[in-house]
């Protein structure tokens, strides 16, 4: 632990996540990439369509791997694509995978020297994983990955609905 982490702010807001000036903004997206429903599908549209140009050049993306772009017109420095899994009742991996797209996240904004990062609450939607199960893995994973990504000084995760939030505020209180 150096001096760094210690004051690394890690917060809770209700926003549309392609509204939000960081750094880097998260997307929940499929593994094809090439944009969908839900906040990929609002991503896609504020960006405009440069980005699904850039996006056929990745070739797609595994669950539970992030691939990052540019963020074409949005107020954001770049979008980090992460792929999520469905929620199959819990026995199928899904909470390790989860985790896997917190931590490839911020290891790709670290490479990248950044300093904020914005989450949406990857799988809760389409995707079905419980909120509360997911905001849990959200932040353990986060804290933990933030030991290693010595550049981050804001991590936000941007809820969708209130009651999203109060989850997120919950687990956030000291
Ligand atoms: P997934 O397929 O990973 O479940 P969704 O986009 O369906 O992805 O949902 C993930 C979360 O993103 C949900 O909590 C949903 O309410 C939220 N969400 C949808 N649109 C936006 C947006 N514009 N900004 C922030 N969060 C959003």
């Amino acid at each position: 632990m150096t001096e760094h982490h210690s004051d690394v702010r890690l917060h809770a807001v209700q926003a549309d996540i392609t509204t939000l000036r960081m750094d880097a903004i998260v997307n929940a997206a499929n593994s094809s990439l090439l944009g969908g429903g839900g906040v990929d599908g609002a991503i896609h549209r504020a960006a405009g369509p440069e980005l699904v140009h850039e996006c056929r050049l990745l070739g797609g993306c595994k669950t539970g791997e992030a691939k990052a772009t540019k963020a074409y017109r949005l107020p954001a420095k770049c979008i980090i694509h992460t792929v999520g899994p469905v929620w199959r009742g819990g026995s199928n991996g899904e909470t390790a995978l989860l985790a896997s797209c917190y931590r490839r996240a911020i290891d790709i904004a670290a490479a990248r020297g950044l300093a904020s990062i914005a989450f949406p609450a990857i799988s809760t939607g389409i995707y079905g994983y419980p909120l509360a199960l997911a905001a849990g893995t959200a932040v353990a994973t986060v804290r933990n990955a933030l030991l290693t990504a010595p550049s981050l000084r804001e991590v936000l995760f941007c809820c969708f609905s209130a009651d999203d939030l109060a989850h997120y505020q919950a687990l956030l209180e000291p």
